[in-house]
């Protein structure tokens, strides 16, 4: 993910809408790049403000944006676990798939 490509995930983190390999890659390049960083705190501070100015409410944006990317984080390593114990299933049904080739070959041919 390249930091021109960035304005637009940016609003999508924000707003919710980004899932799936863009959120990894937006976490993954959010974490290394001080640039892109600070851009999205900007947004989210702002649009945090705005909220809170209508609604009245707490002003811990930065606690708020630090936990949504915490959040964030264990949403993708939720998913690579899952994709990870799939492979191993895939993986563990080929075996016993070739596992009975192989016994019937060897008892009943
Ligand atoms: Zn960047």
């Amino acid at each position: 993910m390249k930091c021109q490509d960035m304005e637009k995930y940016i609003t999508l983190f924000i707003n919710d809408r980004l899932s799936g390999i863009r959120m990894k890659e937006f976490i993954e390049h959010i974490e290394e790049c001080d640039s892109c960083f600070d851009e999205m705190e900007t947004n989210f501070l702002l649009k945090g403000a705005l909220k809170r100015l209508e609604e009245e409410g707490s002003y811990d944006l930065h606690g708020e944006l630090m936990s949504k990317i915490r959040n964030t984080k264990k949403c993708v390593e939720a998913h690579e676990v899952v994709t990870m114990l799939r492979r191993v299933m895939l993986i563990c049904a080929g075996m016993a798939l070739l596992f009975e080739l192989v016994f019937v070959y060897a008892f009943y041919l």
